[in-house]
């Protein structure tokens, strides 16, 4: 892998935080954008930017042939069965509110739903808002240790009220890789579809939506070298054809009176106004960047990241890593002692590291943890050997420093 190229391709790496060489290690929350999206976004705004699905004029056809190409693409990236179960949103969270509005409006009283306790809040908060429209119930699978599911309880959490199963790909505290498909199965063999929350891993690992046999599959372009504001929820045709619209508007509709308005074909359904039809189309591009590259590569240089510095930093006295599953992704969420990760975030960002602390948007992890926050490093393709070792000698730093 060339990894000079790679990072060649974006100029965020170059910039200086506090007069040190930016190390960013904050992928989690957002990967960082390589130029061909950059320019493919100019590019659009200075030739392109007419509004799409609207007539006949030239720069509007060619804006909907750009979208629509990226959809097409999406689709057969994803192994979906169509471009019609591609429905863009503004990101996972929209998607997942999408599911939780439209599909959460067909549950009944008394109807369950499965979640872990290892999601992040827009895997809850969206659920517990369902609840407060219909009685439902909120089913929690715990964790081991390690900082895996426990599938006993999992299995055991199914009855006849159970009606979806709503659980992370990967966690984005833990890196826990959970065993989707054989949780989709089990969830299939109760006869309970099961919607993915995919944000932690379409930027790392290979995603078949078919081969899982996902109900919904959830995620965001901005952690995916994609641009911003934009998401992807796949859907089965089956499922989304049943769903009433999520939001009403431009676009959506077939035929509007004011007694009787009929909905547009899937997937325009779902997708009410004016999209960011700019980044969808420079999205095209990040799925460029990745099978470029190869997830074979991206997956073997990310483990290589994550196992050369764990060993590293459990070298470190009171060293607490959080999420320890075997194949966990490259995220390492730390603590030093019982210092507070405000504090060893702030003594890294003096030394250019930028990392996240606090909750993650996950506080009920945190308290399953028995801890406030961690220290979260998280790994791209961009990130070198050279750079974990900076990372390490400034963690050894500030634990000298607090001791
Ligand atoms: N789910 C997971 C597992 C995530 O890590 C995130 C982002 N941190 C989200 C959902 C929400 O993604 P977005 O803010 O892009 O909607």
């Amino acid at each position: 892998m060339d990894i000079n190229g790679i990072r060649e391709q974006f100029p965020i790496l170059q910039r200086k935080v506090k007069g040190k060489d930016l190390i960013y290690l904050d992928n989690t929350a957002t990967s960082q954008t390589p130029m061909r999206v950059v320019d493919a976004i100019t590019r659009m705004y200075t030739t392109t930017k007419a509004n799409v699905h609207r007539g006949v004029s030239s720069i509007s056809q060619e804006a909907t042939d750009l979208q629509e190409t990226t959809r097409r693409r999406m689709a057969r990236w994803l192994n979906a069965a169509s471009e019609e179960e591609i429905i863009f949103t503004r990101g996972t969270t929209e998607s997942i509110n999408l599911v939780a509005s439209s599909f959460g409006s067909m549950l009944e009283d008394g109807d369950e739903i499965i979640l872990t306790v290892m999601e992040h809040h827009a895997n809850i908060v969206p659920w517990q808002l369902l609840r407060s429209r219909r009685n439902i119930t909120l089913r929690v699978v715990p964790i081991n240790e390690a900082g895996e599911l426990d599938l006993d309880v999992y299995r055991s959490l199914f009855n006849e009220r159970t009606r979806l199963v709503s659980v992370c790909h990967v966690s984005n505290v833990l890196g826990t890789v959970n065993p989707v498909k054989d949780m989709i199965a089990t969830a299939h063999a109760a006869g309970v579809p099961v919607l993915i929350d995919g944000a932690q891993a379409v930027p790392h690992l290979k995603v078949d939506v078919t081969d899982l046999d996902a109900d919904f599959y959830a995620f965001s372009s901005h952690k995916m070298y994609g641009p911003t504001g934009i998401g992807v929820l796949y859907g089965k045709k089956k499922w989304l054809e049943k769903m009433p619209p999520y939001q009403g508007g431009g676009e959506m509709i077939a035929n509007v009176t004011f007694e009787h308005t009929t909905f547009a074909e899937l997937p325009f359904k779902f997708e009410a106004g004016t999209p960011d039809f700019v980044g969808i189309a420079a999205l095209d591009k990040a799925l460029d960047f990745i099978d470029e590259i190869g997830y074979d590569n991206i997956e073997a240089h990310e483990h290589h990241l994550l196992t050369y510095t764990t060993e590293r930093l459990m070298r470190i006295p009171g060293m607490r890593i959080f999420g320890t599953a075997p194949g966990k992704s490259a995220v390492i969420s730390f603590l030093i002692g019982h210092e507070h990760h405000y504090d060893i975030g702030m003594l890294l960002d003096t030394q250019g590291i930028e990392v996240r602390t606090g909750h993650h948007c996950a506080q009920p992890l945190m308290r399953a943890l028995g801890v406030e926050g961690t220290v979260r490093a998280s790994f791209a393709v961009y990130n070198t050997i050279e750079e974990a070792d900076k990372f390490i000698a400034a963690v050894q730093r500030v634990a000298a420093m607090l001791e």
